[in-house]
């Protein structure tokens, strides 16, 4: 069978209903650079049928900055890295709430506490909640967040304030995960992930390519990510910090970043697909294409440690295409 007809045969099979095996997502991982535009085509028919025009643009709010005592590589937050990235504690409910406010102003859907430590302890996460609901009585946004390894009494509570989504991400592949981070597991991630789900919240979860991982290792974690099916997926492009040991890392091509989101696609057809860190840096339109390849999903305004585009840039983005916000 032509690569051609093989995309097509996935494509109907995903629009049927019927779906693709492990065995055809690794064929779409191997199908030749010259075929990526017609891959990135079908995934896009696929989701514009199961998610229609609408992209979920989403602002971050780093409420934990730097210091965090886990040893990622790729991070410029951690306190293994002399980065001289500025650190800071929670801020007030007040000072979140005024951010929020802004993001829903600027046209975001959800807004995401985002802080850098393994996991919140007691009097962190009782300031966190108080965060929240400050945020859902005097802003009314969808609040999502990712605070690291939760206990399922925290999973729960978070639940209770309404949190709709809970961030976790796989980082990488399990067989490259021990050569990213040594202070804490593969499993503990997907421990903290069946615990958010056990808890009723939704899930978030994705990784980050360019880490010098093979094209099987991105296979591994698109099939590792379609196994727990979650409700959105994030996926994140190295962007070298300097100090960090990925500082020299060489960047994909934009042909496999294409190929990732497309091929994620194809697997999930009805998850929020998310570009996150790392699309104004690697790709040379902020995304445009990627959102015609399979993603669905934003994040505008800046992320954890890297500034990025204006809100009113990037929908004008997603209008230009004919999408929407
Ligand atoms: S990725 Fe998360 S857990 Fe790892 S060092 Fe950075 S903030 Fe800490």
């Amino acid at each position: 069978m032509s690569y051609s007809d093989f995309i097509k045969e996935c494509q109907e099979n995903v629009l049927s209903g019927v779906g693709i095996s492990s065995d055809s997502a690794a064929k779409l991982f191997e199908i030749p650079k010259e075929y990526i535009k017609e891959l990135a085509n079908a995934a896009n028919q696929i989701t514009r049928e199961f998610n229609g025009n609408k992209v979920d643009v989403e602002q971050l709010n780093n409420i934990k900055k730097n210091s965090c005592s886990e040893d990622c590589s790729f991070c410029g937050q951690s306190a293994f890295f002399d980065t001289g990235i500025e650190s800071y504690q929670l801020p007030s409910p007040t000072e979140v709430v005024s951010r929020a406010q802004k993001a829903k102003d600027e046209g975001a859907k959800s807004y995401c506490l985002v802080a850098a430590w393994r996991e919140p302890s007691p009097k962190d996460f009782s300031k966190v909640c108080t965060i929240i609901e400050e945020v859902n009585n005097k802003v009314g946004i969808s609040v999502e967040c990712s605070l690291g390894f939760l206990t399922y009494d925290q999973a729960k509570k978070l639940k209770e304030l309404n949190v709709k989504r809970y961030n976790h991400n796989l980082e990488t592949a399990k067989s490259k995960f021990a050569e990213i981070c040594t202070t804490h597991t593969y499993e503990d991630r997907l421990r903290t992930l069946q615990i958010a789900r056990d808890a009723g919240l939704e899930l978030c979860t994705g990784g980050i390519i360019g880490l010098g991982e093979t094209q099987e290792q991105r296979l591994e974690l698109v099939l590792a990510l379609a196994a727990i099916y979650p409700e959105e997926i994030t996926i994140n492009i190295l962007v070298p910090v300097p100090g960090t040991p990925l500082e020299l890392q060489t960047p994909l091509e934009k042909s496999e970043i294409i190929r990732m989101f497309s091929v994620i696609r194809f697997l999930l057809p009805e998850s929020v697909i998310k570009i996150s860190g790392g699309r104004e840096t690697n790709l040379d339109d902020s995304g445009e294409e990627l959102l015609q390849s399979g993603a669905n999903g934003i994040i505008t305004s800046g992320y954890l440690t890297l500034g990025g585009n204006d809100a009113d840039q990037d929908i004008k983005m997603i209008k230009k295409i004919g999408l929407e916000v």
